[in-house]
């Protein structure tokens, strides 16, 4: 539970296994604790704050604290956990974790808390354990780690009309099922999603849920899409900033260009008077994801948005999916990424958003997955030809593993034994192409007061040991 220094984007540092810089100085670096009042983080992450919204609704006795003060847990009927990423199997982990051959800090993290003192002495005593989070369906693959780690029930998906009833039968000492996932059916309404009453990590905002892409390797393709209201929005925007500890927003959706949107095309008038909103009452703004499609597709409205964010900031920045360079692949697997425009198209659209972006001074942190099922030599030449290509654009470029998700799941996964000359090339390019805009990228960040010019040393440090560890590799 941390803010990643008010930095989303750092927070990726939790996604890499221990390595040549010292346990606490790289914690201290990516992941420093939530500060505390008594053991109640001042934010939490946004998926655990709905459960909180959700059992407080339905009359439980909930107390959200931070990993760190558990306390002895001796009221504590039932313990709660959001886990993004419990074995590292998240496809940066996985890359991260084969090319450093050892477990990720998330996972590590994860399993420690599971194991410590307090945790075992109150499950002597009957406490039960629910996980739940992002990470909830690596619980599949690992079957026999539930009940290693004294986890009495895991729930996957979209909790809140189920939560209740999952918590209420643990508390009565009922049979709790190992492992609930929750059906399309179950997922609930936007009337039925309650808003958060405490503040979130960075200010983080939901805008809605699911996508209208369906991209076949994705898990949130399977959700419905449905937008909130501007009115919600503004509500848990309240909540944020009325703790007076949050000042920034980071905004939330799977395409925040398409906020408020049925189709591929993004909604002018809804994302104008949301960033206004937001701009109104915040000091900074993030997106968390958004699709270069849609950026290509509004090129003047984004200008229209770069423009908003731009009275109180520099730059902002957004995870971008490019996936492949090959249109081949593109079509089979993401045939609508690229809409409104064609898959055959999808280098020229991503060549064309993110000069756009470029432009507008929004900075992608964009993914490419390495290892899709049926990749060919061929199509791993067009995805360095596409990054080829976006050389003079500013952003950072990140491949990572195939992992089986969404349709896909049934596939292989792509282990670091799999990896041919051309996907090691392919790999070290991307690094290169970092290590370019990265230091640039810092200067930007890191900006004012002292601590962060100190910080900014450190980074800048820790980014020359990894181009010169990589530069060693190759
Ligand atoms: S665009 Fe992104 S969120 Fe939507 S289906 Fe594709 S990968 Fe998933």
């Amino acid at each position: 539970m941390s803010t990643y220094h008010q930095n989303e984007f750092l927070g990726f540092g939790t996604c890499a296994p221990p390595n040549f810089i010292p346990e606490w100085l790289y914690s201290y670096l990516f992941f420093p604790p939530v500060k505390t009042s008594k053991g109640h983080p001042w934010m939490a992450p946004y998926g655990l704050r709905k459960t909180e919204a959700q059992l407080l609704k339905e009359g439980f006795n909930v107390d959200t604290v931070s990993p760190n003060h558990l306390g002895d847990l001796k009221q504590t009927k039932v313990l709660g956990i959001h886990a993004m990423d419990p074995f590292g199997l998240g496809p940066a982990s996985t890359t991260l974790a084969a090319i450093l051959k050892n477990q990720p800090y998330l996972a590590k993290h994860f399993q420690a808390l599971l194991r410590s003192k307090p945790v075992k002495k109150a499950k002597q005593n009957g406490l039960k354990v629910i996980v739940g989070g992002p990470g909830a369906w690596q619980f599949r693959y690992r079957e026999h780690a539930t009940k290693d780690l004294g986890i009495d029930c895991v729930v996957e998906g979209e909790a809140e009309n189920v939560i209740g009833k999952l918590f209420r039968r643990a508390i009565e000492g009922s049979e709790l099922p190992r492992h609930y996932e929750v059906g399309v059916d179950e997922a609930p309404t936007l009337e039925q999603i309650p808003d958060i009453v405490h503040p979130t990590i960075n200010g983080l905002l939901e805008l809605g849920r699911g996508c209208c892409r369906g991209c076949k390797f994705c898990n949130v393709t399977l959700r419905p899409l449905r937008w909130y209201p501007i009115e919600k929005i503004q509500r848990e925007l309240n909540v944020n900033f009325s703790s007076g500890r949050v000042t920034g927003v980071c905004l939330h959706a799977e395409d925040v260009m398409l906020y408020g949107s049925k189709n591929t095309m993004p909604a002018e008038e809804k994302l104008v008077q949301l960033h206004e909103l937001v701009m109104k009452r915040g000091d900074s703004i993030s997106w968390s994801h958004c699709s270069i499609a849609a950026v290509a597709a509004g090129p003047k409205l984004f200008a229209k948005l770069s423009e908003i964010i731009r009275q109180k900031q520099a730059w902002w920045g957004a995870e971008v999916g490019i996936e492949t360079g090959s249109p081949e692949v593109a079509k089979k697997i993401m045939p609508a990424k690229a809409h409104p425009f064609s898959a055959e198209k999808w280098h020229d659209v991503v060549v064309e958003g993110m000069g756009l972006m470029h432009d507008n001074m929004m900075v992608p942190a964009c993914t490419l997955i390495v290892g899709l099922p049926d990749e060919k030599e061929d199509d791993i030449i067009k995805t360095m030809e596409l990054v080829d290509d976006l050389k003079s654009m500013r952003s950072l470029i990140v491949p990572l593993f195939f992992v089986p998700l969404g349709k896909l799941k049934n596939e292989n996964w792509f282990k670091d034994t799999q990896l041919s000359e051309l996907h090691k090339k392919l790999l070290i390019q991307c690094a290169e192409h970092d290590f370019y805009w990265v230091d640039n990228l810092l200067d930007w960040t890191f900006t004012g007061k002292w601590y962060n010019r100190l910080l900014k040393g450190f980074y800048k440090g820790f980014s020359a040991l990894a181009k010169y560890k990589v530069r060693q590799i190759e």
